[in-house]
């Protein structure tokens, strides 16, 4: 393995309205990790709609609002990043994409092209939905869909979602005391994939169903993808430093594991 997608979701980088400093430093930690491991990482990042309302309390269910809230958050979140990054002598950068750049080829390419000379000077990409010109009808909405496509065009090994939940279970642990981890998946079913969206809280989107939708979108590309918390980052230690798979849910065909 080593090129890595780690995507990280608006829960874990936030709480009670604020950034999670203490979580966004030791996510910079585990980058720090794995580039001393000779990996390259590309980071996919949530946050910034929380970030902005960290600064000013605009109506976040209003879509221009909230669009404004992103703009404002975005710089935001990544000046924190920079700052987190600088204690390892690494520098980060920021990508902003949209759906419609995957929809072009020239646009992938390009972009495809830039990531690429990033990794080779170790700069550690950071990537978003880019709000504030996204269209409706083509939107990622989610930013789980969004690092499938950035993990698959830009040729990563592996993606990694670093969640509130720490693994993919075979019901709802939230609702379900006996809910038992499953911790290889080869495939997914119709009724997984099309199940009701199960976000909770108002900053998440998405839920369990994106993270398996972006699962089989790369499953059918012969990739991989390995789900684990993101408050705690044990398992994703052990599964990428230590090649330990203790806790957590990979997701592959049953010609990769
Ligand atoms: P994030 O903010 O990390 O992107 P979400 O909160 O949107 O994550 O989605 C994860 C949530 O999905 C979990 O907290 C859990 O309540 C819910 N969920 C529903 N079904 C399952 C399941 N079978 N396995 C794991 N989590 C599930």
């Amino acid at each position: 393995m080593k090129r890595v997608v780690l995507k990280v979701g608006s829960h874990v980088l936030t709480e009670d309205g604020d950034i999670a400093h203490d979580r966004l430093s030791a996510l910079v930690d585990l980058i720090a990790a794995l580039h001393k491991d000779n990996k390259e990482v590309i980071l996919v990042s949530s946050g910034a709609v929380a970030a902005g309302y960290t600064q000013i309390r605009l109506n976040r269910s209003d879509v221009a609002d909230k669009q404004a809230l992103a703009a404002i958050g975005q710089p935001y979140l990544l000046k924190i990043y920079q700052t987190q990054f600088a204690h390892y002598g690494i520098l980060s950068a920021q990508i902003l994409l949209s759906a419609d750049d995957f929809d072009s080829r020239k646009r992938t390419e390009h972009a495809r092209t830039a990531v690429e000379r990033l990794l080779s000077h170790k700069v550690v990409p950071i990537v978003n939905e880019n709000d504030v010109v996204a269209t409706e009808e083509l939107v990622f909405g989610d930013n789980d869909r969004l690092s499938a496509h950035v993990a698959h065009y830009f040729d990563a090994d592996i993606l990694v979602i670093l969640s509130d939940i720490d693994a993919y279970y075979d019901k709802d642990p939230h609702r379900y005391s006996d809910a038992k981890i499953r911790k290889i998946v080869t495939e997914l079913t119709h009724e997984e994939l099309e199940d009701e969206c199960s976000a909770h809280g108002e900053f998440a989107t998405g839920g369990i169903v994106t993270k398996l939708q972006a699962a089989n979108f790369l499953m059918k590309r012969g990739g991989q993808m390995f789900l684990s918390s993101g408050f705690d980052l044990s398992d994703a230690y052990s599964f990428l430093i230590d090649g330990v798979h203790r806790g957590g849910t990979l997701f592959a065909t049953e010609a990769r594991h």
